[in-house]
């Protein structure tokens, strides 16, 4: 049974602030299986599918940058990498064809995201001495839908959706709970998202990993310390327990 003591130390309160896609559950997968399947369309229309799949990626990230992270993004960068194509083919766009892209990629919001394997235990471990928040970004609606699905909603303390993480939210978050950011952490997959936002905050962070899209690849780390790996997800707890106890990595 944790106490107000063991929450909030000398040291102010102890908060762990985890992301959700492909940290708590795995959703990368899913935008590989929907464009794969908008690719076979593409193949099956005799264009080339490799060279499709390549100018969708980076048609994505360029749309990343422009729109956000919207659910209409990945569906139109798929259906622009067909248009593309085609254009470099000499072939007319098929506006059914170009539908059936649409579809085969929004896929991916109503598809089941997978909860990776310890995720509730890790979650009730840390829970024992902290407070836990969850803090994700993207479309409101397809991120509510994958943490009710989760079945992950009553371990967390706090849970807020944001269009994009950055330092300033993540800020505002630790203000408003009034957490100690030296004595809090971040879990995330993703530098560019997770990582160096709780670093530039004065969190330290435990990074996993995972496989992610070119988008969360934007950016190195960009502090030497306060950084832990882990190479899964159960590993958080005894990671975090060692750096906070001084054991070297
Ligand atoms: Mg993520």
């Amino acid at each position: 049974m944790r106490t107000a003591d063991d929450l909030d130390d000398r040291t102010g309160l102890r908060l762990v602030v985890f992301d959700g896609d492909d940290t708590l559950w795995e959703t990368e997968r899913l935008y590989d299986e929907a464009r794969e399947a908008a690719g076979r369309l593409v193949g099956a229309a005799g264009l080339d599918p490799v060279a499709w799949d390549a100018l969708e990626r980076s048609i994505d990230v360029a749309n990343a940058e422009r729109h956000g992270l919207s659910k209409a993004r990945f569906p139109l960068s798929c259906v622009q990498a067909y248009e593309e194509t085609a254009r470099r083919a000499g072939v007319a766009v098929d506006q059914g064809l170009m539908e059936s892209v649409r579809a085969a990629a929004a896929a991916v919001f109503t598809a089941a995201a997978v909860v990776y394997p310890g995720a509730e235990d890790t979650l009730r471990t840390l829970r024992a001495m902290r407070r836990l928040a969850l803090l994700t970004q993207g479309d409101t609606e397809v991120q509510w839908h994958r943490i009710d699905a989760s079945g992950l909603k009553p371990l967390f303390d706090n849970i807020r959706v944001v269009e994009k993480k950055n330092a300033e939210v993540l800020a505002s978050l630790l203000d408003e709970l009034g957490a100690d950011p030296a004595s809090s952490w971040f879990v995330g997959n993703s530098l560019a998202s997770d990582v160096n936002p709780a670093r530039r905050c004065g969190m330290r962070a435990v990074w996993i990993d995972a496989h992610v899209w070119e988008h969360e690849r934007r950016e190195a780390r960009d502090h030497e310390d306060g950084i832990w790996e882990a190479g899964r997800l159960s590993d958080v707890p005894a990671v975090i327990a060692a750096a906070e106890d001084g054991v070297p990595t």
